[in-house]
């Protein structure tokens, strides 16, 4: 039995699905429950009333749901087939069976639907949605109810509408978010983003990658990172299409630090970490922000106490620059909620109890109930767990850099 995602009662559960889809018209019909085209159903009339099984019809994208005028009655679904995911025709179709032809029973999405159509799918009215093969419905289910829907029959006219204020208030944080990325793309046409490719990272990555903005992305390779981490480029190459230009310390820097302190400095003294942290990230950031106007970043104020204070934008007097972090009011529950809703993909580490994830030999996962950046430089204080990146430099160390 395949299964669906379902609305009832204002959420969204998955459930089985008894219906046998019979796409070709004029087909013997199996036993039992079944969907046949619409315009089959009305060449069948009478023929169909000694099955015992219940009927439900589909439409494609290029049918008039006109056809099922006056005829809805005694049907047990309307099945609307989106054939793929930038087409947007059986939004209308659902809307005019809800809205003008006065269908009020199971309005059902078929083909390729995916989880973020689902939120639109129920403003236009539909109620049970199959997936396409392979896509995990309980993930569905889970996305949509994060968005806590109200869900109400569109045949009486009114505009469904979020269901409580705090996703009212993550829907607004979204596009205001967005508004900030065009606003900063037209501001600044050399902006760079310096993603860590984590799920903050990622999340602001979809933002800039969905609206087709001119903001450059690029990662930090310090030598150091996890390989899942690493493997985010490849995952937002594929998701995206963009390439994240990836930056790299200098190797003689590397080596002679190495040899003078030994490969694993930075457990020793706070002050051989930052000096490790400024070879292989903040001089690698410097030589990637020369020349330009502005930066962004994906953190949070409530990341760190370090961050409690973080501005939406900012100066970066030292380098002369406009810096900007547009998740800077964002919730750790905000980017999951995102990510689901938009199947942004994420670190695996995340799973794995990593929610601030930086280099292999100074990132642990955290034990429950733990500060989210306690594994980062574990054995440091809370309050000097920064990497230099977004400490204002000085003037000798960007002359270095440049
Ligand atoms: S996080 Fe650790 S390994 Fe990475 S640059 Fe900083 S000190 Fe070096």
């Amino acid at each position: 039995m395949s299964r669906l995602v379902r609305l009832a009662d204002r959420r969204a559960v998955v459930a089985g699905d008894g219906f046998t889809l019979v796409r070709e018209s004029g087909a013997p019909l199996p036993d039992g429950d079944v969907i046949i085209p619409a315009a089959d159903w009305i060449a069948r009339g009478e023929a169909l009333g000694g099955r015992s099984g219940r009927t439900g019809v589909w439409l494609g994208p290029a049918e008039d749901p006109a056809i099922l005028k006056d005829r809805l009655a005694g049907l047990a679904l309307v099945a609307v087939e989106f054939p793929k995911f930038t087409d947007g025709r059986g939004y209308s179709i659902g809307a005019l069976l809800r809205r003008r032809y006065g269908w009020t029973g199971e309005l059902r999405a078929i083909g390729e639907v995916l989880r973020d159509q689902l939120f639109y799918l129920a403003r236009a009215g539909f109620d049970a949605f199959a997936l396409a093969p392979g896509r995990d419905a309980e993930a569905a289910a889970r996305a949509f109810e994060d968005f806590s829907i109200a869900y109400q029959d569109a045949s009486d006219g009114r505009t469904p509408a979020l269901a409580d204020r705090a996703a009212a208030a993550r829907e607004a944080k979204i596009v205001r978010t967005r508004k900030l990325l065009a606003r900063i793309a037209a501001a600044h046409p050399d902006a760079a983003f310096a993603s860590s490719l984590s799920a903050e990272d990622m999340v602001l990555t979809d933002l800039i990658a969905r609206a087709g903005l001119p903001i450059r992305v690029f990662t930090l390779d310090t030598g150091r990172l996890h390989a899942e981490t690493l493997g985010m480029i490849g995952e937002a190459r594929a998701r995206y299409g963009i390439e994240i230009e990836v930056m790299r310390p200098v190797a003689a820097e590397v080596e002679a630090h190495v040899a003078a302190h030994g490969a694993h400095a930075f457990y020793e003294s706070l002050e051989l970490r930052k000096a490790c942290c400024f070879i292989r990230k903040v001089e690698p950031l410097n030589r990637a922000l020369a020349g330009r106007s502005a930066w962004l970043t994906g953190q949070r104020r409530d990341q760190a106490v370090t961050r409690g204070a973080l501005p939406e934008e900012e100066t970066d007097t030292a380098r002369g620059m406009a810096k900007f972090n547009p998740l800077a009011d964002w919730s750790w529950e905000d980017v999951l909620a995102y990510a689901a809703r938009f199947e942004v993909p994420l670190n695996p580490l995340h799973a794995r109890g990593y929610p601030s994830i930086g280099c292999e030999p100074c990132t642990r996962a955290i034990r429950p109930g733990e500060d989210p950046r306690a594994g980062r430089w574990w054995w440091e204080q809370a309050d000097k767990k920064e990497c230099g990146l977004h400490e204002q430099p000085s003037a000798q160390s960007l002359e270095s850099a440049a």
